[in-house]
């Protein structure tokens, strides 16, 4: 607030200053003082707070001093009276100090101020400074201020143009330390505004170090379980390895994954699984010796470092004892959840030299196990890290192979085995590699669906092939359907039915034409959820075939339930015909069944015309084989189609 505006609109801004009784004006002009002698003699004010002009607290005039100076002094001098020596502004000065303690707190600057003039002497300075440096006007700088310091100041005052946030040391207490040159009553002076931060910079360094401290817990704890994390885990590992007590003395690291766990936190949110998380963490525990050690090294896996064993197949008890713990199940918010585990083992001094390496080893032989079917443990061998090698270059060719678009569907013939007409194709995926040519997919598929880059190739070989089978239909070259193989893992998906919903809308192809194959240990995998994803696929008009019959382990009276349209013999039955009495008689057996359950029966893999008849005699209907034709690209599927008509 400037003063002009006070004597401009007076009435208006001393309705509040009365009831503060204390007014802020600004000097902003060399003839403050008078005009704050008229206000306060108008108003009826008896001090006045006066603000420089940065607004800051520049000193409090009371009336009582004004009549002895008033007409005595000049101006220069009539400022020292701001200094607020009279009585009356002491009340003012202790509410300024208890202010300036709340600052402080927060670290906002409510400063000394001190006035410095040539020859460094002190022209006028706050009451603060007055009591806390306990110097006067007219006093040197240096009698606070050692020469040092102030030449200190001075050097980046020069440098800078000015002082700001510099910390200096004054009678043991720090300060933060602003200066500048500001022009009062017609003279350059420098302004020192001096905050003190000791109680902050103590604070500071109180925080700083329990800061420090949680870090370091942060850095080196898992949060949830309160379990060494991956850091500290390889810190213990290799200053166990460097301190083996005996030559003979082995490390065996248990790496623990859970099966499954994902769908918990899907299925029920991350606090369910947090808690299932912690119960499990506390359960290893309670199997673990004083000496070994157990981390939490990702979301559901754990590192069991178990140290001191002369025979590593201790280690394998170690196991067994994990895997009893999971037979009874985990309660949380009243779901019981049935876990399992794998495990992978690796070992000091046999598998690796040091920690990094023990553990990637363990993990290798980890994912061994889950492959292997879960609820596992394996133990590493050297083997699997070559092959865990290739693994990742074929995996890192398959991802750039299908943004490239290289799967491509080729067609294989379906045919009546009683007419020998052509009542639909199955169609499979091929990769045209840049180097190797065409791939089969024997080779790709186990590794796209245990990294999930099934589901992707899948989608397309879907839309591929109805979209070209479409076409076919169009030019009135194809009349059946065509069958799409379909993965366990894109079965499993939760939005599977929508996704091929979406495909065939987009393609507008008639859902009859359409058939996917899917092996019965699939749907065996999850015989209620899978059983209702069948329900809304026939709701859709898709059939649905059972793929590979015959090789996993089908109950009957799921079959009897799912709403499946064909069984397809697998290729190995078919493959004994004539020779092979048993497979025969499961051919025979199969095909008796599917006709009993009302299905429609094909057989796979036909090569010879005596398998064709066999399957024939007994009842199959539809056949698929080299006999008739091996899969064929688009092209060739296409002039095969063009020779029929
Ligand atoms: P599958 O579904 O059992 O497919 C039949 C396999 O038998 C095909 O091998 C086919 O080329 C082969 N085959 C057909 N007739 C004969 C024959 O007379 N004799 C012999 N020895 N073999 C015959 P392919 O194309 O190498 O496919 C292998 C497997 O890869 C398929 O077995 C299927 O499980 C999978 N697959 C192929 N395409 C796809 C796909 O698009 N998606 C998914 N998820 N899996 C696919
Ligand atoms: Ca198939
Ligand atoms: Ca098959």
């Amino acid at each position: 607030m400037l003063l002009s505006d006070l004597i401009t609109d007076k009435e208006d801004h001393f309705k509040d200053a009365d009831a503060l009784a204390e007014a802020y004006i600004t000097i902003h002009n060399n003839r403050p003082l008078d005009m704050a002698i008229e206000i306060m003699d108008d108003h009826k004010i008896d001090r006045i707070t006066l603000l420089d002009e940065n607004e800051q607290y520049a000193g409090t005039l009371a009336k009582a001093d004004i009549g002895r100076y008033r007409d005595t002094l000049n101006d220069k001098e009539k400022l020292q009276i701001f200094s607020g020596e009279a009585s009356e502004c002491r009340a003012i000065e202790a509410k300024l100090r208890d202010a300036k303690a709340t600052y402080n707190m927060l670290g906002i600057a409510f400063c000394e101020i001190i006035y410095v003039q040539d020859m460094q002497i002190i022209r006028w300075l706050n009451a603060e400074a007055m009591m806390t440096f306990g110097v006067n006007i007219d006093d040197p700088i240096a009698k606070m201020l050692t020469p040092e310091r102030w030449d200190h100041l001075m050097t980046l005052f020069n440098a800078h143009g000015g002082v700001e946030h510099e910390r200096i040391e004054v009678h043991g207490r720090i300060y933060e330390v602003t200066l500048m040159e500001v022009e009062l009553l017609g003279q350059r002076i420098l302004k020192l505004f001096l905050n003190d931060v000791s109680e902050l910079v103590r604070l500071g360094d109180e925080l700083r170090r329990s800061l420090e401290r949680t870090i370091e817990h942060i850095a080196h704890y898992d949060a949830l379980t309160d379990l060494p994390n991956r850091l500290l885990l390889l810190a213990k590992l290799d200053h166990t390895i460097a301190h083996l007590k005996r030559q003979n003395e082995k490390v065996v690291i248990l790496d623990l994954n859970l099966d499954h766990f994902k769908d918990i936190n899907e299925s029920y949110g991350y606090a369910v699984g947090d808690s299932v998380i912690v119960q499990v963490a506390q359960k290893l525990v309670s199997v673990l010796g004083r000496e070994d050690v157990l981390a939490r090294v990702g979301g559901d896996e754990f590192i069991i470092v178990l140290e001191g064993l002369e025979d590593v197949m201790k280690s394998e008890e170690v196991v067994k004892k994990i895997q009893a713990l999971f037979e009874n199940s985990i309660t949380v918010d009243g779901i019981d959840f049935k876990l399992s585990a794998s495990i992978g083992i690796a070992i000091f001094p046999d598998d690796a030299e040091n920690g990094e390496l023990l553990l990637k080893n363990a993990d290798i032989a980890l994912r061994r196990a889950k492959d292997d079917g879960r609820n596992n443990y394996c133990f590493f061998s050297s083997e699997m890290s070559v092959q865990l090698f290739e693994r990742i270059l074929l995996e890192r060719e398959l991802r750039r192979g299908i943004d490239a678009s290289e799967f491509l569907v080729y067609y294989q013939p379906q045919v009546s085995l009683i007419t020998g007409k052509l009542i639909g194709a199955e169609a499979l995926v091929r990769w045209n590699h840049p180097v190797m040519g065409i791939v089969s997919p024997d080779v790709f598929i186990p590794l796209c669906e245990s990294n999930n880059l099934i589901i992707p190739i899948g989608e397309q070989i879907l839309r591929d092939a109805c979209f070209q089978v479409k076409e076919w239909k169009e030019k009135g070259l194809f009349e059946g359907r065509i069958s799409v193989n379909v993965s366990g893992k894109q079965f499993e998906r939760v939005d599977v039915v929508e996704t091929i919903k979406a495909i065939i809308d987009e393609i507008q192809f008639e859902p009859h034409y359409l058939e996917l194959e899917m092996t019965e240990s699939v749907l065996m995998g999850n015989p209620q959820v899978f059983g209702e994803k069948l329900i809304e696929l026939k709701a859709l008009g898709i059939e649905v075939a059972i793929d590979d019959f015959g090789t996993g382990y089908s109950s009957l009276s799921y079959l009897k339930q799912f709403p499946i349209d064909k069984l397809k013999i697998d290729q190995s039955f078919v493959g004994g015909i004539p020779h092979n009495e048993q497979d025969m008689a499961i051919v025979k057996a199969v095909i008796a069944m599917s006709q009993a359950l009302g299905f429609r029966t094909i057989a796979e893999g036909i090569e010879k015309e005596e398998q064709a008849e066999f399957l024939k005699n007994f009842g199959c209907e539809q056949g698929q084989g080299y006999l008739y034709s091996r899969p064929l690209s688009t092209e060739k599927f296409e002039e095969f189609l063009k020779a029929l008509v």
